[in-house]
């Protein structure tokens, strides 16, 4: 296993009382898998990223275990954390721009990252940022190092940042929406080569998304997270095939359908409970069609509805019988 997590529960502190953003979260990931945090925004799949990366704010109480192929990245000091950043995991956020420094050329920032890291001299370290730089598919890597970020197209820069957390050859790299804020083509074109680059080099990577058509591109599992908990997890083609948490279909039923417009796109009524008012029992209740009473008092868990598939919600029992699901979408 490369990754485990363990009950991991993240509070933040704001207007002078700490709340909560993750709520017991669970979940691992194999070494060559892409694993999918899926959820509309406010659901806590970038804290979750961040509380991975331990880049947290300073009065951020973090719970749980987080271990890295046998490395308990919690609790470890600052310095061993900046040994394991951009060494053993990686990370990319959706907006290339805000991240590239616009006073650095592309070859120095490549670089950076084998300075910090590696023992290379200058003249290996060209030679790996021009490697990288093919490796990413861009073309005339010798002259692009002399370049500044607002030279490039949107694509290129984010194909940068690929090759800039791919430089250390990291075990985990977590992608926080990568490619929404690219255009279809090139979005379709990053995502290929993260397909790529993951059969090349067997790394784990965590894709955070609120766009299910990325899911089917490149996950090969997935999690569904919704208010700060995981409510689903499955295997990608069982998800898409076989959804069971009211809010994951709710999802799915959200993504444009072939020769459909986009007009017509159902979408789930309500918003997304906010960390200091969560409801009592499933936090998704006031937005459920489904909704029991059961539902407003006790908290479902996560349990088994068949093998590599597991929900929480009411809806389910342990056995993976769905009979409320049949009888009550019925009614
Ligand atoms: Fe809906 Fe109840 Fe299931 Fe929550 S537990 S998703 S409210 S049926
Ligand atoms: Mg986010």
């Amino acid at each position: 296993m490369l990754l485990d997590v363990k009950h991991m529960s993240l509070s933040l502190k704001r207007a002078g009382k700490y709340s909560k953003i993750l709520d017991d979260i669970s979940f691992y990931l194999e070494q060559g898998e892409t694993l999918g945090i899926v959820g509309e925004s406010g659901c806590g799949k970038s804290m979750t990223a961040l509380s991975l990366m331990q880049l947290l704010p300073d009065k951020a109480r973090l719970e749980g275990e987080v271990d890295l192929q046998g490395q308990m990245i919690s609790g470890s000091s600052k310095r061993k954390l900046e040994k394991i950043r951009g060494n053993q995991m990686s990370m990319i956020f959706q907006d290339p721009l805000t991240s590239l420094n616009p006073l650095q050329t592309v070859g120095v920032q490549v670089e950076e990252s084998l300075i910090l890291h590696t023992k290379k001299n200058k003249k290996e370290r060209r030679k790996r940022v021009l490697e990288l730089l093919n490796a990413v598919g861009l073309p005339r890597a010798e002259e692009l190092i002399d370049e500044y970020p607002h030279q490039l197209s949107g694509g290129m820069r984010q194909r940068i940042m690929i090759a800039i957390a791919m430089a250390c050859e990291p075990q985990l790299l977590i992608c926080d929406e990568p490619t929404t804020a690219l255009d279809v083509t090139v979005q379709a074109q990053i995502l290929e080569l993260m397909n790529e680059i993951k059969r090349e080099t067997r790394m784990g990577i965590i894709m955070i998304t609120h766009d299910m058509g990325v899911v089917a591109e490149v996950c090969d599992r997935v999690l569904v997270m919704y208010a700060g908990k995981i409510v689903e997890e499955a295997h990608a083609t069982e998800l898409f095939g076989n959804p069971k948490h009211p809010y994951t279909q709710g999802l799915l039923a959200s993504i444009p359908k072939l020769g459909r417009r986009k007009e017509k796109l159902g979408s789930i009524p309500g918003t997304v409970p906010t960390p200091g008012s969560m409801p009592n029992g499933c936090r998704f209740a006031d937005r459920c069609p489904y909704v029991m009473d059961i539902c407003r008092t006790v908290t479902p868990q996560m349990i088994q509805v068949k093998e590599n598939h597991q929900t929480a919600c009411w809806l389910y029992d342990e056995k993976g019988g769905n009979e409320n699901a049949t009888t009550r979408s019925h009614e």
